[in-house]
Parts: C-alpha cells; structure tokens; sequence
C-alpha cells in the first residue's frame, strides 16, 4: 500500500476504569482512504479505544485527531457531522419502522437542511422528502435488499441488520470515515460476502475510509490493510495480514487469550 496520511490520529491514549486499565498508551494512524482492521484478543481495549474516536467516552489522558485537527473529548454527534460515523446496533424503537423509515430518518450530516428555511416552505420540505426516498432507494438497491423496504427492521435477520446499519451510513452525506466493531458477528457467510463487497465499494468508489474491530480473520484477511493489532490496551504490531501471520509474538498473544 503507498504511503498514505493519516485520517484519525490516536495519541497515547489512556482509559482508566476505576483500578482497570482499559487502554494503555495507545497510539496508531488510520491512514486515510484505508480499510484498517483492528484486531486483538477480547479485553484487549479494542471497543473502548472506538468509543473514544467516536467520542461516545472521553479518554483519561491523550489525543484524538481527525485530519490533523484535535477532536478529543467532542461528542458523537459533533464528529458525526465532521463525517465520522460509527454504526451502531439498531435502536429497539426503530425495529418498529420500516427498513425505508429507517434509512430516510438518518440525519443528513454536514449538507443538512436548515430547519427554519425547511419549516417555511411545504414544497421545499416535499422535495427534500422525494429525494431522501431516492436516495433511500438508492442505498436498498446497492445492498440488494430492496425487497425488505417495507419490512419491518425489527424483523430482519441478524446479517440483514448488519446491512441496514452500513445502509445508514451511506445516507449521510459527508460521511468519511466509518467505524465498524466486529460486523461479521452473528451473520451468514451469503451475507457476509454481501457485507463485505459493500465495505470494499464504498472504500474505491466513495473513497470511504474504514476501521473495522473483527475476529472473523478471513474477513479481516480479504479486506483490511493495515492490520493492527492490540493487546493489554495497546499496540502489539502493525502491517498487512501476512506480515501479522508471520508474526510469532502476535500469534501467542492470540494463544494465550
Ligand atoms: P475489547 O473490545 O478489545 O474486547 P474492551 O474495550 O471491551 O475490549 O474492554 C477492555 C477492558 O476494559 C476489559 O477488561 C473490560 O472489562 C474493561 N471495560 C470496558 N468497558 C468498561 C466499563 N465501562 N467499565 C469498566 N470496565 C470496562
Ligand atoms: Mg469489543
């Protein structure tokens, strides 16, 4: 892979949790334009380390950058609309609506309406609505589940839910960067390769950038470069796939989990 900057730029971060310490001087790029595949044993700070990019807790010491600017301790949704999203299990209460519901509510991210302008014009509202439809339409048909867009979500299947939720993501506009914590998990391998031509779509032809927590390693193996993996809260080692296999201290981390 050429050299490519760095779109999140974590510091040392530290994250205590009373005596524990969940994430230990932690540093590592996600260069830009990347699928980064962050790997690890469970209790190794993985999830812990994306609640605090995504800004959902806010680290005991170190930074977060986000191209270069310093984000720490900025909430979700000031992230979100910096273009960095992370999925999240569908609420309960949106289980409720329909798969089209769900993707059209999506706020829109950076390019959003005002809802002033929006409030004071029935037909601009209307045409809004229209084009969200299109775009929702649009997002259905490129995760070919079109034929659930009346479904309720709450009815999909584990793997369908997993789409639904990257479906969610392709709504906002600005988005750029994409958090994924273990997608694999609980979905079938026909989903699976669904999911994961998806991932690579929006990463060359959007040129979304990725970072994906997963203990699936074919997955991880087929589309992320680089690796990195972490133990005891930190950063083991770094490099493509086959370096990582090669790697003997990796493996017994992995062993002795
Ligand atoms: P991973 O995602 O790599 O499996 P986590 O980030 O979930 O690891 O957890 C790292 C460590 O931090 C674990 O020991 C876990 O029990 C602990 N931990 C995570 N979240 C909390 C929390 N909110 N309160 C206390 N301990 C936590
Ligand atoms: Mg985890």
């Amino acid at each position: 892979m050429e050299a490519m900057s760095a779109l999140i730029s974590v510091q040392n971060i530290v994250k205590r949790f009373g005596g524990l310490t969940a994430v230990d001087d932690c540093s590592l790029d996600v260069p830009k334009g990347s699928i980064t595949g962050l790997i690890g044993p469970n209790g190794a700070g993985k999830s812990t380390l994306f609640n605090i990019i995504a800004g959902a807790l806010s680290p005991s010491s170190g930074k977060v950058l986000l191209e270069g600017r310093d984000v720490t301790g900025l909430k979700p949704h000031q992230l979100f609309r910096q273009g960095l999203v992370r999925t999240f299990q569908i609420p309960h209460e949106l289980g409720r609506m329909t798969v089209l519901e769900n993707l059209m509510m999506v706020p829109p991210g950076q390019a959003g309406e005002n809802l002033i302008s929006a409030w004071l014009s029935w037909g601009r509202v209307q045409r809004e609505d229209a084009q969200i439809r299109r775009k929702a339409m649009e997002v259905l048909d490129i995760l070919e589940i079109t034929h659930v867009a009346g479904e309720l979500a709450g009815n999909l299947s584990g793997g369908q839910k997993k789409l639904l939720e990257l479906g969610r993501t392709m709504m906002v506009d600005n988005c750029r960067v994409i958090l994924l914590d273990e997608p694999a998990a609980g979905v079938n391998r026909t989903l699976l390769v669904k999911l994961a031509d998806v991932i690579r779509r929006l990463n060359r032809e959007r040129g979304m950038t990725f970072c994906i927590i997963e203990h699936d390693m074919d997955l991880v193996t087929e589309l992320c470069d680089p690796v990195i993996v972490m133990a005891q809260g930190t950063v083991l080692t770094r490099g493509t796939m086959a370096e990582i296999r090669a790697n003997q201290t990796v493996l017994d981390a992995y062993l002795g989990s």
